[in-house]
Order: C-alpha cells, then sequence, then structure tokens
C-alpha cells in the first residue's frame, strides 16, 4: 500500500485577525455545567453563565457570555443571548454588569489557582500537578494551523499562561513539541522536535514522540491553543470568551457561541449548499447541518468542503480487507471493532480495547468501502460510557 503523508506543517503567512462581536450567541454547555441565569436576565461580557457544580480543581471551566445580552433561551446544551431590547418610555436603559479583573491571580498559587482558573473559564480537566507538562505545538490537523499561527504571533500571550502554569501546577519539565526542521521554543519550555505527519500530531503519540513512553503516567498534555487561553487569562485576568479558530489559510480570535453563518459571514468566506461545514478539521471534525450552531469554546476550526470532493460515508457492508489495520495508530483492528458497534455487540467492542482508539478518523478517511469506521467506535464508546456511568450512579445508591 502508498504510504500516505498528510503534513499538518505550514508556513504561516497572515496574521492572528479579531472577529468583531456579533449581536447574538449561541454558547454550547455541556451535561456537567449547571445554568446559573434565568430567561430575560440582562448579562455583561464575562459574566458567569454556567457553573460546573463538581468539585476539585480538575475540572470542567465555568461558562461565561462572550457579548453584552439579554438570555434569551436556556438549552439543554447551549445559553442563546441576543441584544438588549430598547427600554420603553420613561424607563432607563439596562446597563450589563461586567465582571472586574481578578486580582487573585497574583497571590494563589497551586490547587487555589486552578480553582480560580476554572471559575474564569479554563478546563484545567487534563492537568495535575507536578507532572512533566508536554505543550502539543504541532498543529492539529492537515489544514488546522491554529498552533503554528499562535507561535508566530502570541508569543507573550503563551509565555504568560506558561508563567500562569508553573505557578498553579509546579510541572516538573515543559516540553513543547513543534514539526521536525522548525526552530520554535516558547520561554521556559524545552523544545522537541516531531514528525508532523497527521495522525503522529495527535496528544497521545506527542506524547510518546516527547517522552519515549506510551502512556505515561506522571505526564499531562495540552495543545498550544490550550495553553494560548490561559495566557490570555493571565494577561487581561478576566474570564475567557473567545477560542481561535482556523477558516482556510487564516485564523480567527473567535466570541465563544458566534454562529457560525455569522462568522462565515464576517471573515468573508463564502458558504452555500455546494459545501459540507463541520466543526473541527478535515479528519476529526463534526459535520453541521444548521449555521446557526454556536463556535465551541476550545474549537480549533470551521471546515468547508466541496461537496462531492470526499465520497459519502454510509453503513456499508465491511469487506474486510484490513486497510483500517494498517493505518491505526492505536494497533486495533477498526474494522472488527466497528462490526461489533454496527451490532449493537459494544461489551465485546469493550474486550477488543475500543478504550484504546485515539479518534484520528484514519480508518474512515482509508476505508474502500467508505463505511463510518471512527463514528462507529465513537458509538461503542459512548454506548459504553453511559452504561459505566448508569451502574457506578446504581452502586452509589446501593
Ligand atoms: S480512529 Fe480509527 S485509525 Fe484512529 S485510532 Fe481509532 S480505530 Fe485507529
Ligand atoms: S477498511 Fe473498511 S472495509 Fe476494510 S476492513 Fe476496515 S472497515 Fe472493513
Amino acid at each position: 500500500m502508498m504510504k500516505l503523508r498528510l503534513n499538518t506543517s505550514v508556513e504561516i503567512k497572515g496574521s492572528l485577525q479579531d472577529v468583531p462581536a456579533p449581536a447574538a450567541v449561541r454558547i454550547p454547555i455541556q451535561k456537567k455545567h449547571k445554568p446559573v441565569v434565568k430567561k430575560k436576565q440582562i448579562v455583561g461580557r464575562g459574566q458567569v453563565i454556567a457553573e460546573n457544580p463538581s468539585k476539585g480543581a480538575f475540572n470542567l471551566g465555568f461558562v461565561h457570555a462572550s457579548i453584552d445580552g439579554m438570555v434569551e433561551d436556556i438549552l439543554p446544551d447551549a445559553i442563546l443571548i441576543g441584544p438588549i431590547p430598547a427600554p420603553k418610555e420613561g424607563e432607563e436603559a439596562a446597563v450589563p454588569a461586567r465582571p472586574e479583573p481578578c486580582a487573585d491571580l497574583d497571590t494563589l498559587s497551586g490547587e487555589e489557582l486552578c480553582r480560580k482558573l476554572l471559575e474564569l473559564g479554563v478546563d484545567t480537566s487534563r492537568m495535575h500537578a507536578t507532572r512533566t507538562l508536554v505543550v502539543n505545538g504541532l498543529n492539529p490537523e492537515p489544514g488546522v494551523i491554529v498552533s503554528e499561527q499562535l507561535l508566530k504571533d502570541a508569543q507573550a500571550t503563551l509565555k504568560a499562561g506558561i508563567q500562569l502554569i508553573e505557578k498553579a501546577l509546579k510541572p516538573g519539565t515543559i516540553k513543547l513539541v513543534v514539526a521536525s526542521g522548525k526552530q520554535i521554543t516558547v520561554h521556559g519550555c524545552t523544545p522537541v522536535n516531531a514528525s508532523d505527519a497527521y495522525p503522529a500530531t495527535i496528544d497521545a503519540l506527542v506524547v510518546y514522540a516527547a517522552t519515549g513512553a506510551e502512556r505515561p503516567d506522571n505526564v499531562d498534555v495540552i495543545s498550544v491553543a490550550e495553553l494560548y487561553s490561559v495566557g490570555r487569562v493571565a494577561e487581561t485576568k478576566l474570564p475567557l470568551t473567545e477560542t481561535v479558530v482556523a477558516i482556510g489559510e487564516k485564523v480567527f480570535r473567535v466570541p465563544v457561541g458566534m454562529k457560525v453563518q455569522a462568522l462565515l459571514d464576517a471573515v468573508g468566506v463564502p458558504y452555500g449548499t455546494d459545501l459540507k461545514i463541520a466543526l473541527g478539521g478535515p479528519m476529526r471534525g463534526e459535520a453541521i447541518f444548521d449555521l446557526s450552531v454556536g463556535v465551541p469554546k476550545g474549537c480549533t476550526a470551521v471546515t468547508l468542503v466541496p461537496e462531492g470532493l470526499y465520497p459519502m460515508v454510509q453503513p456499508n457492508p465491511c469487506i474486510n480487507c484490513g486497510e483500517c489495520v494498517l493505518v491505526c495508530p492505536a494497533r486495533i483492528q477498526p474494522g472488527m471493532l466497528s462490526r461489533f458497534a454496527e451490532f449493537n455487540m459494544f461489551e465485546n467492542a469493550r474486550s477488543q480495547h475500543v478504550g484504546a482508539c485515539l479518534e484520528c478518523g484514519m480508518c474512515t478517511f482509508v476505508c474502500p468501502a467508505q463505511r463510518p469506521v471512527m463514528q462507529y467506535l465513537l458509538l461503542a464508546k459512548g454506548q459504553l460510557a453511559t452504561q459505566d456511568d448508569m451502574v457506578s450512579t446504581c452502586r452509589l445508591q446501593d
């Protein structure tokens, strides 16, 4: 078989750009989040709109309004904020309350600082104290140039992020992994060169490149985009209300929850029925069919693919060709696992290590039968996680 090389590193030409604040946003929330606002409430940019009630310093960050506005609706998966209505005659205009910069950031350290970062919207669930920290500086997927753009344009912010992480986590070492042949570093990091050929840019493989060990216990990994988020909080001392998104060859700082249609209009990217649109990159992104979806925090790309460029994946039968096995970096058997998932045999998938899947999408990419191979594996992982949650809830109630 011809060896696939999907290189991710590019020469960055443009600069990081800002997108103007939209009039309305649809801010995604997760199951763990508990909304703390009511319909018709006036909110200011940076105000908490959903908390994570779970205890612990290493967790999912709180959610904040990314614009001044009025809460229009609270859905299970999103909070909608629209413009503040004009005051009625004789009434004063509503003034949204914006949070003050957080002075505690200068004085806190350790777990107290991590808790504060959670409240400011930073996701600390992948961080732990005193471990080696690997910063994945490789672009996450082919065509998603976020990491290299930030390494080029945001050195001061990345340095501020490293300094805050040093205070919060006191890591033993911080390693920055960048593409082979590139001489890039960030203050406080030890540079390591690694292959930029997808899927080598996936976190688990980057950790292997940085440490020489598979799934080591004492190592955390975050992306450059995540480090940048910490740096923005360190610089502004304000809650995180933006995410950095690549669209084609340009990279934008986007208010969290900005609707995809409004974003494409604002940056002048044409779209129509001849294009498929995904949140995320071409390998791991999720296709969307409704352009009023809001860009989630942590989203690194909006990808537009011409209709017909790639054949449509469908639940076609597996022809057992083994192509997916040859490209799988997790060394599992995607074809067989996808068949287990297809026929609801989730426990068989568990016993054959579906949990080891790195969710790189290579199996779907090479499958000659155009099966949604990775998507079947995601289904199995999701079903097993739900089952395990139910079992642990029952045990807690016993
Ligand atoms: S997505 Fe497919 S190729 Fe990638 S690790 Fe999972 S099973 Fe292997
Ligand atoms: S590549 Fe597709 S058809 Fe071939 S074994 Fe894997 S899932 Fe089956």
